[in-house]
């Protein structure tokens, strides 16, 4: 470490070193000429905050639908009087119920952050269509 900040109140002064942190990423020139800060203030932090983005190369690979059940309750207000009345007159009038379902959709993606826009390394266009590749 190089650089030393001292700080402090007129009682003690505190050396501290300026560490740096790195990760290895391997990007495309493209992906790379992509990155884009935003800054805006931040009224409750009362400090800058910073929005990072980065554009990458991404393809559908695919959907799955989903039924949840959120609950279900007696189908009518006449359904639900029913459902206090005693055991063996629910036996006789069975209590319907509705189901509340809610349906999602999960959209699958492959995205790749070698390839510059217009490259067509196989390798990658297949990971891309969702074929797994060990090359990629
Ligand atoms: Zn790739």
């Amino acid at each position: 470490m190089d650089t030393f900040v001292e700080g402090g109140d007129s009682h003690t002064v505190v050396t501290a070193e300026v560490m740096k942190f790195a990760s290895r990423l391997a990007l495309s020139r493209t992906v790379v000429d992509s990155v884009k800060l935003y800054p805006e203030f931040d009224k409750g932090l009362r400090h800058l905050v910073y929005t990072i983005t980065i554009g990458v190369l991404g393809k559908e690979t695919k959907t799955e639908q989903y039924d949840d059940e959120v609950k279900t309750y007696p189908a009518t207000i006449w359904e639900e009087l029913k459902s206090v009345w005693p055991k063996w007159l629910r036996r006789r009038f069975p209590v319907r119920y509705t189901t509340e379902i809610r349906h999602r959709t999960v959209t699958h993606y492959h995205i790749c952050p070698h390839l510059d826009y217009g490259n067509t390394d196989a390798a990658h266009i297949r990971w891309l269509q969702g074929v797994v590749d060990n090359r990629h």
